[in-house]
């Protein structure tokens, strides 16, 4: 490592993580500062962020308001250049100058730049979980090729990542299994009755995180959960059934690891991403990053209780789709997008989400990506099959 401060390029910079990625960095203007901030649509608040932090570059998926947004910055005297495509996404998570990418990007859509950072070698910071449930193998072999690291941001697999051995050599020697924990979200204890009714307002209400609405949603039902063990077996190279998943409804144990002589090993704090982002830019340092300490003395009761099956039937599809053919994990990714999308857009309803998911695992027949094209070809594929299970639902 130099001394000079560090150049990172934040995908997805206007989303919750990609905010309070910028709000670490701004602790610490002496060691990280923006090469490129992303956004699908958000000219206002690209606009802000690129006079706050003074990027090189602004990408905007949508070229019509990249054009607004560069006019604005023009005028105001900024030099940072906008730039709108999806090749741009890669170009400035792959740049030389790079450092570190937060892949921050919400969905499948962020595969190609996290990938491309993979491949460039960059510190890569994962909080996109998505693009690793579609990429799999392909993503990690890229991590592997690229040789950079590939520094986990889920809060479970940042403290899973604390409390493994540094050498990942020992993991397997060494780890019993993996316990992801779980809140169980906004329905933990409503009567499954009443499921069908949820709006999108209520799914998004998290009782312990501020989050974006999608990954709000995937903790309503547990697919969050289950996208999360599909991330550890990638990650971590877990078989599995290895890994397990309880619910804890403080959030402040964000998971744990047991070892071969059943000593357990977990990571806790208070519920706030500052501190896995904390991590991840500065591994294997440690940084100031913002969020409050755990008080021990009036944090009360931490309790636990299994998943229920019937009130949670998605989780269980992280487990069938590992089983499945490579790829399946990419397919179940893609339904569930298109089924927590008709549900944001109140066309399908909240307990239809799985039928989605199960239907789309269920009817997909197809042949074993290999490459990036082949995962993005079986990824439209999947929603294409995806949208036609939501029509058949609203029938
Ligand atoms: P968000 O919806 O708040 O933000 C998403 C960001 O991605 C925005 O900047 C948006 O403009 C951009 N974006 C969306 N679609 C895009 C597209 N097609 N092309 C380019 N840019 C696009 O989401 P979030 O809650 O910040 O989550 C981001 C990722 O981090 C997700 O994969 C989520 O699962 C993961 N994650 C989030 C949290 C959290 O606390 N929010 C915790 C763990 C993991
Ligand atoms: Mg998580």
């Amino acid at each position: 490592m130099t001394d000079r401060f560090q150049l990172v390029t934040v995908l997805g910079s206007t989303g919750s993580i990609g905010t309070s990625t910028l709000d670490v960095m701004a602790r610490h203007p002496d060691r990280y500062r923006a090469f490129a901030l992303t956004a699908a649509s958000q000219v206002d608040a690209l606009f802000d962020q690129c006079l706050r932090f003074q990027p090189r570059f602004a990408v905007l998926a949508d070229p019509v308001r990249a054009g607004v947004l560069s006019d604005r910055l023009r005028a105001a005297g900024s030099a940072t250049e906008v730039l709108a495509s999806a090749q741009a996404l890669c170009d400035v998570s792959a740049a030389p100058e790079v450092d570190a990418v937060m892949a921050a990007i919400v969905g499948a859509a962020g595969l190609a730049p996290s990938l491309a950072a993979a491949r460039a070698g960059k510190r890569l910071l994962l909080a996109n979980k998505e693009a690793l449930v579609v990429g799999g193998d392909l993503f990690m072999a890229a991590v592997r090729q690229g040789g950079g690291t590939l520094l986990p941001i889920d809060s479970e697999h940042s403290a899973v990542f604390q409390s493994l051995p540094d050498d990942p050599a020992a993991w397997a020697m060494r780890v019993d299994k993996i316990v992801l924990t779980a809140s169980g979200g906004p329905f933990r204890e409503r009567d499954p009755g009443t499921l069908a009714a949820v709006t999108p307002e209520e799914a998004c209400a998290h009782p312990n995180w501020v989050m974006g609405r999608k990954i709000s949603v995937d903790s309503a039902t547990m697919m969050n959960k289950a996208l999360e063990v599909i991330e550890a077996h990638y990650l971590f190279g877990m078989a599995p059934e290895r890994i397990e998943v309880v619910i804890h409804p403080q959030s402040v144990i964000h998971s744990m690891v047991q070892f071969h002589d059943r000593s357990v090993v977990a990571q806790l704090g208070t519920p706030d991403m500052r501190v896995p982002i904390a991590y991840g830019l500065s591994w294997p340092a440690r940084i100031e990053s913002g969020a409050a300490a755990l008080d021990f003395a009036t944090l009360g009761a931490l309790t636990f209780q299994p998943p229920d099956p019937a009130r949670f039937p998605g989780l269980g599809l992280a487990w069938e789709a590992m089983k499945g053919p490579t790829g399946t994990t990419a397919v179940l990714n893609a339904a569930n997008e298109v089924a927590v999308a008709a549900f944001l857009d109140r066309r399908l309803r909240f307990d239809q989400i799985h039928r989605i998911n199960h239907a789309t695992l269920q009817a997909l027949t197809f042949s074993k990506p290999d490459c990036l094209d082949d995962l993005l070809a079986l990824d439209a594929q999947a929603r294409t099959q995806a949208q036609a299970e939501v029509l058949r639902c609203a029938c």
